[in-house]
């Protein structure tokens, strides 16, 4: 039980310490996950709302635009 809240715990630091939030570059969803299971090759991106894949992926900087 612990272990699992401590998994959602890690996973929420990870996405607020993200800089930059990243995007689909087809639907525009932040539902966006890599999957870098290589390690030397640069990560796939997978977007689960659209089921894109591939290596780009959109930046927008929302901080930005709220100042
Ligand atoms: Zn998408």
């Amino acid at each position: 039980m612990t272990f699992l809240s401590s998994i959602k715990n890690t996973l929420k630091e990870v996405k607020f310490s993200r800089p930059k939030p990243i995007f689909c570059p087809k639907c525009k969803s932040p539902e966006l996950y890599s999957n870098n299971t290589y390690g030397i090759l640069p990560p796939i991106y997978t977007c689960h709302k659209c089921g894109y894949e591939g290596p780009l992926f959109l930046e927008l900087d929302e901080n930005e635009k709220n100042n």
